[in-house]
């Protein structure tokens, strides 16, 4: 930790010195991130041989918050529970909007019926889930709200184990996403390198905490209860220790991150625009060192994403591709990620090279491609570009529909 903090300090101090826009009033504005222990009083969570969800879920909670306020002045820490006491689901984001908070962590245990031998952690953001398996992950978290006494009403009549429920995650607007995806994949880095942890991925699906939350969102899977090994691993301290630690490093880059982000769009606003660089990202070929500031660095939201590689067809239709994967480093075209995928495109957005196949702009065809490509990569879903700017795909769709009318 301690050369990315020199790195981060010496970037600091190359911005303080080379941008004359930049202010340390961005420092003084507290940060305030909502650490959310799944479960509670009468609603264990997933149950294992010897423990319940719910106790697994604030043990690591609480670990993680108090390491963020030692080591955070600036940073305010806000539980939604911090004792065994049932909160409903409503409440919870609720909390996370009232305080206006920057960033909302939901911290969860998995299970899955019939298999004592999965094992490893995930991080989920919202979105549609893109196969069954991930949609019952979803479902199991979302039927916490058959504990209230009047879900019916409250939530407008979801019902949380009947997937037609779910249709309302397809078209949903979420203009934290990119940031939400973000720091998901910096916890699934950390899990992975530091805290030596199965890695079961970033994936999208229906929450419906997250959907509520007004902030970057997003729910943790620490382990499955439901494997004994896994399940006296999270129930020591240091487990639960190591698990707390892998979120920490985590939301510290994150944190980093966006005060950055905060600092150049300060920095814009104040003088002429400045043409960074997209290319300043290094390879690193040892996984295992400490991120430097130039890796995962989000750029200011407001920066035209560049398109890196050949342009397709006319320009001022929407252009649909699928995005496959996301990395903080570039690859190589025949990287064996791409699992054989021939004429892989990227872009570049918030820190991230993000990967996309296919090229059309015709909807119905990319739907046909998506639908190819899932079997290999799970979690590729559509995106629309137009005049190689990224634009909201369900813009997009609107347009080709309203354009395929006529
Ligand atoms: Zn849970």
């Amino acid at each position: 930790m301690e050369r990315y903090r020199l790195l981060i300090i010496s970037c600091l101090f190359c911005s303080f010195t080379l941008l004359p826009g930049f202010s340390t009033a961005a420092w003084s504005k507290n940060f305030k991130v909502v650490i959310d222990p799944g479960h509670g009083g009468h609603d264990p969570g997933a149950v294992g041989k010897v423990s319940k969800e719910k106790d697994i879920n604030l043990n690591v909670s609480l670990k993680l918050g108090k390491l963020i306020k030692d080591k955070n002045p600036d940073v305010e820490v806000i539980f939604t529970r911090n004792k065994d006491i049932f909160v409903p689901l409503m409440k919870r984001a609720e909390i996370a909007n009232k305080s206006k908070a920057d960033l909302f962590i939901s911290i969860h245990t998995n299970s899955i019926a019939g298999s004592k031998t999965v094992k490893g952690a995930s991080t989920w953001t919202l979105g549609l889930a893109k196969s069954e398996a991930n949609l019952e992950v979803a479902k199991r978290e979302n039927s916490v709200i058959l504990y209230e006494d009047d879900y019916k009403t409250r939530y407008a009549g979801f019902d949380p184990n009947s997937s037609e429920s779910y249709i309302i995650f397809e078209f949903i607007q979420d203009k934290n996403m990119a940031q939400s995806v973000g720091f998901a994949s910096m916890v699934q880095n950390e899990f992975k390198t530091r805290s030596k942890r199965v890695d079961k991925g970033v994936h999208q699906a229906g929450f419906l905490v997250l959907k509520e939350t007004a902030m970057p969102s997003i729910l943790i899977e620490l382990g499955f209860i439901s494997t004994p090994e896994e399940e006296r691993y999270l129930n020591t301290h240091t487990g639960q220790q190591n698990m707390a630690n892998g979120i920490y490093n985590a939301f510290i880059e994150y944190k980093n991150a966006h005060e950055l982000r905060i600092a150049q769009n300060k920095t814009k606003s104040t003088t002429t625009p400045q043409h960074s660089n997209n290319n300043t990202i290094t390879t690193s070929n040892n996984t295992t060192t400490a991120p430097t500031t130039q890796k995962n660095t989000p750029k200011a939201e407001k920066e035209p994403i560049t398109i890196i590689k050949k342009k397709v067809e006319s320009q001022d239709k929407p252009i649909f591709k699928i995005q496959i994967m996301t990395s903080s480093t570039p690859l190589k075209e025949n990287d064996r990620r791409f699992k054989g995928l021939k004429n892989v495109e990227y872009y570049f957005e918030n820190g991230l090279y993000k990967y996309t196949f296919g090229a059309t702009s015709n909807y119905n065809e990319i739907k046909k491609t998506r639908d190819q490509v899932v079997s290999k990569f799970s979690d590729a879903f559509i995106i629309a570009f137009k005049n190689d700017k990224k634009i909201d795909v369900n813009k997009a769709i609107d347009e080709f529909l309203k354009v395929n009318r006529k």
